[in-house]
C-alpha cells in the first residue's frame, strides 16, 4: 500500500529536563527532575530518573522519596520556551505544514516533501538530526497515514527514537495496544470498557461498532470506531503566528467597583471569545491586565488545563484572576488576554458533557446573531443588569 498522507510526530525527549542537561553538562547521566517545590508537582523527569519510578504529574514529596539523590530543579521556563523557539524555527524553515501543539510537540505534514526533504523516513532522521546540532537534544518521530497513529508512534521507542508505521501496517500495529493509548481516550472510558471486557483495539473491534454507540453515545462511539479502525481525517495545521488574542478597556473614570470591573470583562470575554472562534483558535493561557490610577501596569494569568475558546471558560478565569487583585486603589484599564493560541481544541470527550454542549451551542448562537445584527446587538444575561 502507498502513502497517501504522510504525517510525522515530534515529541521531545523528557525536554525540560533534557534542556537542564545541554545547558550543565555536570548533570549527565543523573536523575534530574524539575520541580523543587515540596508542595508541587513533577514537571519532567530524565530518563534516569524515571528508572526510579518518578515521572511527570507526580508530587514532589513523592518522588523525593523515590529517588532521593535526585537533582531537584525549580524549571527555568523562560529557557524552555527559548529552546522551543529555536526547535520550531528550524522545523519551520525546512517543513512546509508544521502544526505546533506544545512546547515540545508537533505534527509535520511530510505529504508531498519527498523531492524537498527525501523519502518520509530520511526526512524525519535529518530532522532529528539537525534539531540535535541544533539543540544538544533528542526528539522521538513517529510517521504514519494519519494524526493520532503518528502520535502514539512517537511514544514507541523513546528516547531518540524513530516508528514507523506503513499504510498497510496499521491495522496490526494498533490491534494489541490497550485503548488508553488512544489520544482522547481518558481513564474514565478505558476503565468503563475494561469492565465491560474490551482493553485493547482488537477487543474493541470485535465487539463492532453498534457496542461502541450503544455504551458511549452516538458522537463518542462513532468517534471511537473510526479510531480503532486506523481512522482520522484531521489535517495537519499550521499553528498562526498569532501569539494572544485580548480586548481592553480604559474606563472615562477610574473604579474600584468590582460590580462595574465584573461587567467590564464580560464584554470583553465576549469579545475575545468570539475573536477566537472566528479565526478558528483556542487558548490555554488567560491574562487579565490592569492599570492603577497611577498608571503602574500589572498582569496575572492562569493557564486551564485545557484549551478553549469558551465565552464562558475564558470569563470565568479573568473572573478568578479578579477577584486575587487588589482594589483598595482605583483602576483606570482593565483588560482580558488570551495566549497560547493553538488550533486544536480540547481532547474529544468520550463521555457526554451536556454543559460543555450547551456553552458551545450559546457561543454559536451568539456569534450567528452577532454576525447578523453587529457586534453589540447581543449579549449574554450575565453582562446586562447592574448600573449602566
Ligand atoms: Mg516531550
Amino acid at each position: 500500500m502507498d502513502w497517501q498522507r504522510v504525517i510525522a510526530h515530534l515529541d521531545m525527549d523528557a525536554f525540560f529536563a533534557s534542556v537542564e542537561v545541554a545547558d550543565d553538562p555536570a548533570l549527565a547521566g543523573k536523575p534530574v527532575i524539575i520541580g523543587a517545590n515540596p508542595r508541587g508537582v513533577v514537571s519532567a523527569a530524565s530518563y534516569e530518573a524515571r528508572k526510579f519510578g518518578v515521572h511527570s504529574a507526580m508530587p514532589v514529596m513523592r518522588a523525593r522519596k523515590l529517588c532521593p539523590h535526585g537533582v531537584f530543579l525549580p524549571g527555568r521556563h523562560h529557557r524552555y520556551s527559548e529552546v522551543s523557539h529555536v526547535i520550531f524555527g528550524l522545523l519551520r524553515n525546512l517543513v512546509p505544514v508544521v502544526e505546533q501543539t506544545s512546547v515540545d510537540e508537533a505534527y509535520l505534514d511530510l505529504t508531498g516533501t519527498r523531492r524537498l526533504l527525501g523519502a518520509p523516513e530520511e526526512a524525519a532522521l535529518m530532522l532529528k538530526a539537525r534539531i540535535r546540532e541544533a539543540t544538544g537534544l533528542t526528539g522521538s518521530v513517529g510517521l504514519a497515514p494519519v494524526k493520532f497513529v503518528a502520535k502514539i508512534a512517537s511514544d514507541f521507542h523513546k528516547p531518540d527514537g524513530l516508528t514507523v508505521v506503513r499504510p498497510g501496517e496499521v491495522a496490526a500495529f494498533l490491534a494489541p495496544l490497550p485503548l488508553g493509548k488512544i489520544p482522547g481516550v481518558g481513564p474514565k472510558t478505558r476503565d468503563y470498557l475494561a469492565k465491560l471486557g474490551v482493553r485493547t483495539i482488537a477487543e474493541a473491534l470485535a465487539r463492532g461498532r453498534e457496542f461502541l454507540l450503544e455504551h458511549l453515545g452516538d458522537t463518542s462511539g462513532e468517534w471511537l470506531w473510526e479510531r480503532v479502525n486506523g481512522q482520522d481525517d484531521r489535517p495537519v495545521q499550521p499553528g498562526g503566528d498569532q501569539k494572544s488574542m485580548g480586548a481592553e478597556n480604559t474606563f472615562e473614570r477610574d473604579t474600584r467597583d468590582p460590580r462595574e470591573l465584573a461587567r467590564w470583562l464580560a464584554v470583553q470575554a465576549e469579545r475575545v471569545g468570539r475573536e477566537l472562534r472566528a479565526e478558528g483558535f483556542f487558548g490555554r493561557t488567560v491574562t487579565l491586565k490592569y492599570t492603577y490610577a497611577d498608571f503602574s501596569k500589572h498582569t496575572r494569568s492562569r493557564t486551564l488545563d485545557e484549551p478553549t475558546h469558551s465565552t464562558e471558560d475564558i470569563l470565568a478565569a479573568a473572573t478568578a484572576l479578579l477577584a486575587g487583585i487588589s482594589l483598595e486603589r482605583e483602576l483606570r484599564l482593565i483588560g482580558i488576554s488570551v495566549s497560547n493560541l493553538d488550533r486544536v481544541g480540547p481532547q474529544p470527550k468520550l463521555l457526554p458533557d451536556p454543559a460543555a454542549e450547551r456553552r458551545d451551542k450559546l457561543d454559536a448562537a451568539l456569534d450567528a446573531i452577532s454576525g447578523k445584527f453587529g457586534k453589540t446587538a447581543v449579549r449574554r444575561g450575565r453582562t446586562l443588569g447592574g448600573k449602566d
